[in-house]
């Protein structure tokens, strides 16, 4: 059953290559996670400490699991995954060993990416007197900074964190020695709204498609809704019987996935 708020990959099989529209945070994660793990002496001979941990911060979609997966891949290291808010919801009372058990794991299949998902749903500064529910995260989260404090910088196990909500998040989290560094994962711009069509396209059998056209119509999408933009329009080709993709297939699946996600939102209010 803890398989469900844990997960392990020995090496993803997902390469930079395979994200697009993030080019300035994969130099930045290569440089803070990937430089560490690889080139340890360069930071022992100039005499610093390499940060244990980095936070990714954005809306949801947009490939913050993508480049904690690609960076395991690069080092050839083991990638182990938590969800924040399974590990609050399902495992009251397991939380804070699950965590010490992961790092113990972690240790044991070195280099590790530990990567963090929700990490809000742990470490959310609470303003309100603490519930038996809230003090249960509370033990979870001292779990976690005590792991995080409890091993070397030098080390090879490092510590990647997801959020879209940053703007609540506990600062103890974030001190030195933690999460020192914080890297913004933000929607595409026209120009990355392109370069993901081209990756989730490359297999596709496109006949007249101009994706540059097909971005402009996709404003706003971020990289998990453009993916499903291809597979629909994919979807829309079989159903016809053809073997290849055209442009209406592309216009009419963003109209009905933008349309979902309208209904969605006028749901919730
Ligand atoms: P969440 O915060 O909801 O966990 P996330 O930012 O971690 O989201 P991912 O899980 O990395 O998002 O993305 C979901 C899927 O969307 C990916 O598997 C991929 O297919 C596609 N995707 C998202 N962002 C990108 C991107 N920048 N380039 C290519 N594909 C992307």
């Amino acid at each position: 059953y803890r398989a469900l708020a844990m997960e392990i990959e020995e090496k993803p099989d997902i390469t930079f290559d395979k994200i697009g529209g993030l080019d300035k945070q994969i130099k930045e994660v290569k440089e803070v996670v990937e430089l560490p793990l690889t080139h340890p002496e360069l930071f022992e001979k100039v005499g610093i400490e390499p940060p244990k941990g980095v936070l990714l911060y954005g809306p949801p979609g947009t490939g913050k699991t993508l480049l904690a997966k690609a960076v395991a891949n690069e080092t050839n290291a083991s990638f182990i995954k938590l969800v924040g808010s399974e590990l609050v919801k399902k495992f009251i009372g397991e939380g804070a060993k699950l965590v010490k058990d992961v790092f113990k794991l972690a240790r044991e299949n070195a280099p590790t990416i530990i990567f963090i998902d929700e990490i809000d749903a742990v470490a959310s500064k609470r303003t309100e007197s603490l519930t038996g529910g809230d003090r249960e995260v509370q033990r979870t989260l001292m779990q976690l900074l005590a792991e995080m404090d409890g091993f070397e910088s030098k080390g090879d196990v490092k510590i990647i964190g997801a959020t879209n909500r940053p703007d609540i998040l506990d600062t103890a989290i974030l001190r030195p020695g933690r999460f020192d560094r914080i890297i913004e994962v933000p929607a595409p711009t026209a120009d990355g709204i392109v370069d993901i069509l081209k990756i989730h396209t490359k297999n596709m059998n496109l006949k007249g498609v101009d994706l540059e056209k097909v971005a402009e119509h996709a404003e706003g999408c971020v990289g998990a809704d453009l993916k499903a933009v291809c597979t629909e329009a994919g979807m829309l080709a079989i159903r016809d019987r053809r073997e290849f993709v055209t442009m209406d297939d592309f216009l009419s699946a963003i109209e009905k996935l933008t349309g979902e996600k309208e209904e969605e939102y006028a749901f919730k209010e």
